[in-house]
């Protein structure tokens, strides 16, 4: 997901994230991130005031729903980051327009509703 050597645009990068985001990182994906940029993200989320119980409690609320994968990460919204909560038939689009075949799509709590 981030180049390992490009901190500083993860660091950009962090600044700018929803805490939301942040808050999924930090947990659900948190065995496919970089040691050095978990650092980062925990460190962003500390800073926004955020504490390692609303980061625990976020992520005991994501398990309940969350696609785990057998390599420990959820299974991510093919339309954002959060983590999927179904997986359900869609049109695969080319150019986003033009339906070619129909594929599965994961979706979050977000875009669940969106056919
Ligand atoms: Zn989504």
């Amino acid at each position: 997901m981030f180049p390992p050597c490009d901190l500083r645009r993860v660091a950009e990068y962090v600044r700018q994230a929803e805490t939301e985001e942040l808050l999924d990182r930090v947990t659900v994906y948190r065995a496919g991130m970089e040691p050095a940029a978990l650092e980062l993200m925990e460190h962003e989320l500390d800073r926004r005031g955020i504490s390692p119980e609303e980061i625990a409690d976020h992520e005991a609320r994501r398990r309940q729903t969350a696609i785990m994968l057998p390599d420990g990460c959820a299974l991510s919204c093919h339309f954002c980051w959060r983590p999927a909560v179904c997986q359900a038939w869609g049109w695969y689009k080319l150019w986003g327009l033009i339906p070619l075949f129909p594929r599965i799509f994961a979706r979050c709590e977000v875009h669940g509703d969106y056919h």
